[in-house]
């Protein structure tokens, strides 16, 4: 999803949320053993990990991607788990992480690895730079956002998004080869500047970041756009002969790829004023409507 910059408000984190865990879709995968409190770790193919971080309200899945030659880490979450020390654990490839987008909930991790590739946008390079204050996050660690302990070690009080240093900027239609296996970077701007898709077009697998995952999905603060956010749609659409599952950023791994179209014809809805019913609200102090769709949701400015 993103941050929370101020307000708590219900529209975006439900009361309770955590009573919803264990969703039924983990169930469907092998569970790995691990020491690790804070994430836990699921294996989704034989070359795929699944790395959720639950305990926090955000539940921001990374992904680890083997190849024969380097593994890629997608995304490397909030920065509370040490998500170094987990990756090495799963694998001995030399890992390069790779950014879906650079909100803090992607980015948390990152300054602890020494190759990370990023999306080439001025948004990126800003974010890259100058990491995030714990005061600019307002409750994002407080009450109800984090159910489980933190891990031993973690003092929420000095907790910081780190600046980090990329080692590639990646372009749209880059390919990112680990050796037997390449995923394609597809720009998909909308939720933020900067969001980016993954096609790994030999395994039929497609990592959607923030663009899409089957909850409410932001397009309401002031760096979304909802004219992109359909053009991107527009292009995941058209790529779906090459995909069998959609990967997530959220809550869920592995999710059936006709959401995708179902999403795109839902903004597209919105965006002509045909959409029908909507919840108001207030979110980070910017009046919203949220759309529902059973799997997924999506939340817009009031004004558009
Ligand atoms: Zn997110």
């Amino acid at each position: 999803m993103a941050y929370s910059d101020d307000t708590e408000s219900d529209i975006i984190v439900p009361k309770k949320w955590y009573e919803k865990l264990p969703r039924e879709a983990w169930s469907k995968y092998d569970k790995i053993d691990q020491p690790d409190n804070w994430f836990e770790v699921y294996r989704l193919t034989d070359s795929v990990y699944a790395i959720y971080e639950d305990g926090h309200f955000e539940e921001v899945i990374s992904y680890l991607v083997l190849g024969d030659e380097k593994a890629a880490l997608i995304d490397t979450a909030n920065g509370i788990g040490d998500i170094k020390a987990l990756a090495e654990k799963l694998t001995d490839l030399p890992i390069l992480v790779v950014n879906t987008h650079t909100h803090l909930d992607h980015i948390g991790g990152n300054h602890q690895f020494d190759k990370i590739a990023t999306p080439d946008t001025p948004y990126s390079r800003e974010q890259a730079a100058k990491g995030r204050t714990k005061a600019s996050t307002g409750n994002y660690l407080d009450g109800d956002m984090v159910w489980k302990p933190f891990p031993d070690g973690f003092d929420k009080e000095t907790w910081s998004v780190k600046p980090f240093k990329v080692t590639r900027w990646l372009k749209d239609g880059d390919k990112i080869d680990l050796g037997g296996r390449i995923l394609e970077v597809i720009f998909t701007p909308g939720h933020s500047p900067d969001s980016i898709c993954l096609l790994d077009r030999e395994n039929k697998l497609f990592w959607t970041g923030d663009s899409f995952y089957p909850a409410p999905i932001y397009v309401y603060k002031p760096t979304t756009n909802l004219d992109q956010f359909i053009e991107s749609f527009a292009k995941m659409t058209e790529l779906m002969p090459y995909y069998d599952w959609v990967m997530p950023s959220h809550n869920e791994p592995r999710i059936e790829k006709h959401l995708i179209k179902e999403c795109y014809e839902a903004a597209k809805s919105i965006k002509a004023d045909t959409a029908g019913e909507y919840t108001e609200g207030v979110a980070d102090g910017i009046p919203v409507h949220r759309y529902d769709y059973g799997r997924f949701s999506l939340i817009v400015r009031a004004e558009r």
